[in-house]
């Protein structure tokens, strides 16, 4: 049979325009379908504009810091305005590239959303083309949490959106994405509160290194709430509450006991909350970070046979391949690490799997990353936590003012820490939290990647005064486990 395309794409964002153009350039066919804007999550609502927003927020402690060195610097008032549409600009910038970029590689463009009628046809609008393989690259999207007037809330999304930057806001959830937007909107000037319901933020990341990242955010004017979560939100309009904006006042002073049921609001206005620790008070925002669900719906996908797992994610085996033997899927829709670089490498594997006749699982080990807090923290491979489990290890590890903040005279600290496999030498894991760590973290992933030891470490000679020369001098474990 013969097809319109050997390969259609579904999705625009990171690993789908790259398994497109990987694959049009072996001279397979190729179509590419996205019902948003092309470059996805992280181009147009992600990695991309936070990034520069966490670029923006910096230049506050900066300015706090330039005084201490003896700079007359104010940084005391941001035009969020005109970060705004700079900002949309450089996001317009970024579209076209990938949009020229797909062109320039011969893939067909279809701006609308694309579902399956069967294994092998395409429905797009009113037409519907085929491919001999389809490759689901959707991607996922931010869930609010199940209760009571959620809607008033706020998720990621809608950050980059805002009109005005508000004077206080609340922020649910303790991963990636709260941890980085509490840093970000505190660095601009936001009043922040944040409620995680967990013992600790950022679960999952090493123990020690998390803590470090709470009392830092803490440090620098984040008010963090552990073991706190909503128990009842509403918008401030309804006109019997009474409870003060810009600080947290007594529990529930003045407002309604008991459960209000759904209330029409307009999302994004002010909103009062009330919280598991009897606090009471009104926000500008409420804005949930509590997690992302993979966009595997609606697209037709289970009728035709394709797993989905009870998080919605696509199941997929090593290369990517669905319970349908000419569909595959990459990326976030799949969730196993949800991850812009990682997509970009399980589509560039789907290609040589397809067109280049190579078949390659996507390497899902020893994958570096970063959370952009202030201060950052950088890791790759086991935490201590996951090492003790596994095997016998040392821990080296050491907390200090560098010179930058001990010269100032701040309280910033940072953490660097190896661990370190006690039988092969191996290190195993490192985690860094100090500014930059994310650049830093980088580079001690090819050593760890490449299965150094500590010795290989040790016999790399420092380059001084760093703050990570720490990483070759550190002689003594502080603790083997
Ligand atoms: P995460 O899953 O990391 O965090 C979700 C948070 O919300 C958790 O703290 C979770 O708590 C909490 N939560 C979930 N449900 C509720 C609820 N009903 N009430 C209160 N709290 C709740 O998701 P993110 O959206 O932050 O990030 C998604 C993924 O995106 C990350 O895993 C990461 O892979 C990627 N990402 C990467 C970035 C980077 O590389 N710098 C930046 C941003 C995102 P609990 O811990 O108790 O489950």
């Amino acid at each position: 049979m013969t097809y319109d395309y050997d390969l259609f794409v579904i999705g625009g964002g990171s690993g789908g325009v790259r398994a497109a153009r990987t694959s049009a350039a072996t001279g397979a066919r190729v179509a590419l379908a996205e019902e948003s804007r092309m470059g996805g999550t992280c181009v147009i609502r992600g990695c991309v504009p936070k990034k520069i927003m966490v670029f923006a927020s910096e230049f506050s402690a900066q300015a706090s810091m330039a005084r201490d060195y003896g700079w007359n610097a104010t940084c005391d008032s941001f035009d969020w305005p005109a970060f705004r549409s700079k900002l949309n600009g450089e996001l317009d910038r970024l579209e076209q590239v990938y949009r020229n970029l797909l062109e320039s590689s011969g893939v067909e463009m279809f701006d609308t959303r694309a579902t399956l009628e069967d294994a092998h046809s395409v429905r797009l609008g009113d037409k519907t083309v085929t491919a001999k393989t389809i490759l689901v690259a959707t991607g996922g999207r931010p869930v609010r949490p199940d209760m009571v007037n959620a809607h008033l809330g706020l998720v990621s999304d809608d950050i980059f959106n805002l009109e005005t930057l508000p004077k206080s806001v609340l922020i649910v959830g303790g991963g990636y994405i709260a941890c980085e937007f509490a840093c970000i909107l505190n660095g601009l000037g936001v009043e922040v509160t944040q409620y995680y319901r967990g013992a600790q933020i950022l679960r999952g990341f090493d123990d020690e290194a998390r803590g470090l990242v709470a009392e830092m955010m803490r440090e620098q004017g984040v008010d963090l709430h552990l073991g706190t979560n909503i128990v009842e939100m509403r918008p401030a309009s309804d006109a019997d509450i009474d409870t003060p904006r810009g600080t947290a006042s007594d529990a529930a002073m003045g407002a309604p006991a008991g459960s209000f049921g759904e209330v029409k609001g307009h999302e994004g206005e002010p909103v009062w909350v009330k919280a598991t620790n009897g606090d009471a008070r009104v926000y500008d925002h409420v804005f949930f970070a509590t997690g992302r669900t993979p966009n595997s719906k609606g697209m037709g996908l289970e009728d035709l046979g394709v797993k989905i797992n009870r998080r919605g994610a696509i199941e997929v085996d090593e290369y990517s391949k669905t319970a349908v033997g000419n569909i595959f899927a990459i990326g976030d829709v799949t969730d196993r690490i949800q991850l812009t670089p990682v997509a970009i490498r399980e589509g560039m594997a789907f290609t040589e799997t397809v067109f280049k006749n190579n078949p390659t699982k996507p390497d899902h080990h020893l994958v570096a990353s970063a959370v952009f807090t202030q201060p950052e923290l950088g890791t790759v491979g086991l935490t201590e936590e996951q090492a003790r489990d596994q095997e016998e290890i040392e821990v080296y590890c050491t907390s200090f003012r560098p010179m930058k903040s001990a010269f100032a005279g701040r309280p910033n600290r940072v953490l660097m820490k190896l661990i370190v496999s006690a039988e092969s030498r191996k290190v195993l894991g490192c985690q860094i939290v100090a500014d930059g760590a994310g650049e830093l973290i980088q580079m001690v992933g090819i050593a760890v990647k490449a299965g150094l030891t500590k010795e290989d470490f040790d016999r790399t000679v420092a380059v001084h005064p760093t703050m990570s020369e720490e990483l070759v001098t550190m002689q003594k474990p502080v603790r083997t486990a």
